[in-house]
């Protein structure tokens, strides 16, 4: 693969360098990405994450490979604590709204599709729940445990940290060390289900009061968070596969627990190559939620924030994500968002002047190719797109020199430059043309809407014209009269 366009090299957080990436079956890829916990809207550090996979994806595809890309729904399990302490997330958002579980689980599911979509991001192949996958879940656990990687107590099934590191080492994908691990444990204080403090849940037994809960062979409980992510991994993708992504603050302990408990249940290291995305700032500290150090994407769509003197399109927001490479972390300020605009606008108006330019007779030549390597070298580096988009831009200079008529270039290089730039802006980075999506059928419609209201208003048929104007507000459009006439918005 890629002989073409070069070998693609990706940093594996595993071996903590840049490797040359060779799929297990060739042409193929495995991807999966831990999913939100929806318990609460996706907030734009979690967005970044997740538009960072969009463009692992959208490049691999691009790149040839048939790609399964593996997300899932995480909808119990997850507790308050990130371990195995609290109540889990999404019962207790239930019970604070007193809803039913999985009307929360719905309700930001739906929520993360819709922000999904405004930004563009391709929807995965398979979106597993956990909730759907318990058997699945169970099957992983009685294996964990035949091979003595863990142990029952009072209905609740933990993981052997300890057994397990004798001989595998616990802690190598965030370079731990067990013994610092267990130093820095407090101790257990004796009404612990847990044999060492290191130890983690493969299903927790529930009290009588929990309301997600499951029969299993271990009696009535619920599965751990870590576990989840491994059965559906391997359901789908098999027991090792290629690519496994999530933020950079999945990694210990979620995956490094993920690791343990793909190797104790099958002898195999699950994941060829792990990716960890770098996290969105805000006043310099990790957007998050529970510190209330967060931003909505709507609020950015619609403006509504002090941190904002304006609202910002979904495109804007994704450009501004691309101008930073997926391992650095990205701080998030208005003035950011602002010049990330000046560059989308400009980027998208070279995209208008690539359509109408024509190739010339007279051209330079030789200067399309290296440009359009450049986009290769850059996205084959990691999924660089930042240089990319520095890439890009060199070619914008180009297109606005043969627009002026300063430089010319071969009909044949054009050709190349617009295939190759639509591929790269489109495609891969997931931008669209202002308005692209936008259905155009609106303004005749409006017309003719407005035409009948006025008509109605003339023979004094008021009925008709509120009806008009009532409707319309239902539906979120304004109508204004004024003395130059009627507008809506
Ligand atoms: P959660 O719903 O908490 O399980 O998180 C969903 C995803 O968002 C995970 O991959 C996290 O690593 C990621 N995430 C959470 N906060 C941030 C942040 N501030 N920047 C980037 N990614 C984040
Ligand atoms: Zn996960």
């Amino acid at each position: 693969m890629g002989s073409i366009k070069g070998d693609l090299l990706i940093y594996n957080s595993l071996r903590g360098e840049k490797l040359v990436f060779e799929p297990l079956k060739e042409g193929f890829v495995g991807l999966y990405v831990c999913g939100p916990t929806v318990y609460s809207n996706v907030h734009l550090g979690n967005c970044r994450t997740f538009i960072s996979f969009d463009l692992v994806y959208r490049y691999l595809i691009h790149l040839g490979y048939k790609v399964r890309y593996v997300r899932n729904i995480t909808d119990v399990g997850h507790l308050t604590d990130d371990a195995d302490e609290g109540e889990d997330k999404i019962a207790k958002k239930a019970r604070l709204e007193q809803l039913e579980p999985m009307e929360i689980v719905h309700q930001y599911t739906m929520d993360f599709h819709k922000v999904m979509e405004q930004f563009n991001a391709i929807s995965p192949n398979i979106e597993p729940t956990a909730t759907g996958h318990i058997i699945e879940q169970i099957e992983m656990i009685q294996a964990i445990l035949d091979n003595g990687f863990a142990y029952e107590s009072n209905g609740s099934i933990y993981f052997d940290v300890e057994k397990y590191n004798e001989t595998h080492p616990y802690g190598e994908l965030s370079g731990r060390k067990i013994e610092d691990l267990i130093a820095n444990t407090r101790d257990l204080d004796g009404q612990d289900e847990k044999r060492a403090p290191l130890d983690f849940a493969l299903w927790k037994n529930a009290q009588p009061e929990h309301i997600m809960k499951w029969p299993s062979p271990w009696g009535i409980g619920f599965p751990g968070w870590h576990l989840e992510c491994s059965a559906m991994s391997t359901k789908y993708l098999g027991e090792q596969f290629d690519i496994h992504g999530g933020g950079m603050d999945l990694k210990f302990p979620h995956h490094e627990c993920e690791i343990a408990q793909g190797t104790a249940s099958n002898g195999k290291s699950p994941v060829r190559y792990w990716m960890h995305g770098n996290m969105l700032t805000l006043n310099g500290k990790k957007m998050s939620k529970s510190t209330g150090n967060s931003l909505l994407p709507e609020e950015l769509f619609s403006g509504e924030n002090d941190l904002l003197d304006k609202s910002y399109d979904p495109m804007v927001v994704r450009f501004f994500m691309m101008q930073a490479h997926y391992r650095s972390t990205l701080d998030f300020t208005s003035e950011a968002l602002g010049a990330a605009e000046k560059g989308y606008n400009k980027l998208m108006e070279a995209m208008k002047s690539l359509d109408e330019i024509v190739g010339g007779k007279e051209a330079d030549s030789g200067q399309v190719k290296p440009i359009v390597d450049s986009f290769y070298s850059a996205m084959n580096d990691d999924f660089n797109a930042p240089v990319l988009l520095a890439n890009l831009f060199e070619a914008v200079k180009l297109i606005n020199s043969v627009k002026d008529g300063k430089a010319s270039v071969s009909t044949e290089d054009l050709a190349l430059l617009r295939k190759e730039m639509q591929a790269f802006v489109y495609d891969v980075l997931g931008l669209k043309a202002p308005g692209s999506e936008g259905d155009n059928r609106i303004n005749p419609v409006m017309d003719l809407v407005l035409e009948l209201r006025q008509q109605a208003r003339t023979k004094k048929d008021w009925d008709t014209s509120d009806k008009i104007r009532d409707g319309l507000a239902a539906a979120g459009i304004t109508v204004k009269d004024s003395k130059d006439g009627t507008s809506w918005n």
